[in-house]
């Protein structure tokens, strides 16, 4: 691989003094190379380095620790690798009709996370080894849920068929996927019959707690977070961004809001081949920044859900991988005569978010600025305007 870089990187920058992004590809033909191709140089200054193990590009302890226990246990995850994946049996636990506390019960048994004396044993800690229960030797999570004398009982109890031959000594993998599948093939009527008791209690207990959930409801309604103005002479500017990876399709959209909350204009963009979300994003910004720049938006606040790029820029420092984009977005930022920028929750960003996924989700490929808000948007920026 290295070789190959090597190899190519005088072709690549052969026809072009600056970012090697327009070359003559005619004898580069394969993906790869392309690949190569679009890596693009910090050419303002010096080659440094970035850790490679994170996407930041700046050294994290996890990160570091993640690569020394890799090569020092590499036989470990070879071994592990090579057992038969447990997904299968994890994707019926998730899909089983069960509570959420039971479905995290469940994938603790399977994942080994429930801290039996064998577990326990296995990271250094030194207790009695015996089934405090039934004395047996090696408590394991298949026997307290399956084989311990007591779990017997409960399973008899609890008028479960036991599988023909008694559950398995050993595998708990076995037992769990003997009860998903049975808990799958049960009758519906017998189902209906425990949700409608289940309806019942809930509904009692409701009713008993009924003053203090409206109390709550009003509380979470009031805190839930909503579109702010910005303070006069600001403007608000919102802007949103989506990818479709299988088309390799980018949508963005910017929404310019006054002090009173009134949507001034808005637009929207697509933008083909593009090969990832950080892709989309970068050039989000920056077409959001020039359209600024273009229409003389002196006091500008650019409002964005959190994401690697916002970081990037507010902390160039810690973000090597990402110096590129960072110093392209703050050079856009400098033809702006006042900017800020703030980060938006989801809910807040929702109305760009929905003009930008309107590209990505129903093919609207046509670019636009146009005054007002879209009118199939009119509720929701009439409410956000209404708050505000
Ligand atoms: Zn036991």
């Amino acid at each position: 691989m290295r070789f190959d870089f090597y190899l190519y990187v005088p072709l690549v920058h052969s026809h072009n003094d600056d970012r090697g992004c327009d070359i003559s590809i005619n004898n580069i033909q394969n993906k790869r190379n392309i690949l190569i191709t679009k890596i693009k140089p910090v050419v303002s200054s010096q080659d440094f380095w970035i850790w490679h193990h994170n996407k930041s590009g700046e050294y994290s302890v996890r990160s570091g620790y993640w690569l020394a226990s890799r090569d020092q246990n590499y036989d470990l995850y070879q071994a592990a690798a090579a057992l038969p994946s447990l997904n299968p049996i994890k994707d019926l636990i998730w899909t089983a009709l069960a509570p959420s506390k039971i479905k995290v019960f469940m994938w603790k048994a399977i994942s080994g996370a429930i801290p039996v004396t064998e577990k326990l044993a296995s990271r250094g800690i030194s207790l009695d080894q015996r089934c405090q229960i039934c004395g047996f030797e090696g408590e394991s999570i298949n026997h307290l849920l399956f084989i311990c004398t007591l779990a017997r009982q409960v399973w008899a109890l609890a008028d479960i068929p036991s599988p023909e031959n008694g559950f398995d000594g050993h595998s708990i993998y076995h037992n769990l996927h003997y009860i998903l599948k049975l808990a799958k093939s049960s009758s519906v009527q017998d189902m209906i019959g425990k949700i409608k008791e289940d309806a019942v209690e809930w509904f009692l207990a409701q009713q008993i707690e009924e003053e203090e959930t409206v109390k709550d409801i009003r509380h979470s309604a009031v805190s839930l977070p909503s579109w702010r103005p910005p303070d006069r002479p600001w403007l608000k500017c919102n802007l949103a961004s989506t990818w479709d990876r299988v088309n390799r399709v980018g949508g963005a959209a910017w929404v310019l809001r006054n002090s009173s909350g009134v949507v001034l204009l808005h637009s929207r963009k697509s933008f083909a081949l593009v090969d990832s979300k950080d892709e989309v994003d970068l050039q989000c910004w920056l077409w959001t920044i020039e359209s600024m720049f273009s229409l003389k938006i002196r006091y500008v606040c650019f409002a964005v859900e959190a994401c690697d790029l916002l970081q990037a820029v507010c902390r160039p420092a810690a973000w090597p991988s990402f110096k590129l984009q960072a110093e392209l977005v703050s050079k856009a930022l400098d033809f702006i005569p006042f900017w800020k920028l703030r980060k938006e929750d989801r809910k807040a960003n929702k109305g760009a978010l929905l003009i930008a996924k309107s590209v990505t989700l129903e093919d609207r490929r046509q670019s636009y600025v146009a005054s007002g808000y879209p009118f199939w948007l009119k509720e929701l920026f009439t409410e956000e305007m209404c708050v505000a």
